[in-house]
């Protein structure tokens, strides 16, 4: 838990948000201001800032992010059309949430 930190205050339910998915590991809830029809944030409950910050002993939490993704992806039908997953890393990556996340974008209308 970071003090400051907006994410741990979401996944200490600080502050409100409807969880599509919560274990002991990981909260998934929809990005306030989606980039596609699909927004998902899916975030490990323990504070590490950034990919820059993996440490030995965060492997499994962080592997653990894509089979979490892939049933995601299946619950919102976006599996087959299909979705991105990415992680900005820090502000020159477009980070603005100093608590790593993985962004699942997808939903667009098939052309
Ligand atoms: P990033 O730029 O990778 O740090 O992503 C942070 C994301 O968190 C942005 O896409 C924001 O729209 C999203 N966001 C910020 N505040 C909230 C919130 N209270 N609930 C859901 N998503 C949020
Ligand atoms: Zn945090």
């Amino acid at each position: 838990m970071s003090d400051d930190c907006l994410f741990c205050k979401i996944v200490n339910r600080e502050i409100p948000s409807e969880f599509l998915y919560e274990d002991e590991d990981y909260v998934v809830f929809r990005d306030i201001n989606p980039a596609a029809p699909v927004h998902l944030l899916l975030v490990p409950k323990r504070h590490i800032r950034s990919i820059n910050d993996l440490e030995s002993g965060h492997e499994s939490l962080v592997g653990g992010l894509f089979p979490l993704a892939a049933d995601m992806a299946k619950k919102e039908g976006v599996n087959e059309s299909g979705y991105k997953l990415l992680f900005n890393v820090e502000k020159g990556g477009g980070q603005e949430i100093f608590h790593l996340h993985l962004h699942l974008i997808g939903g667009w209308r098939k052309k």
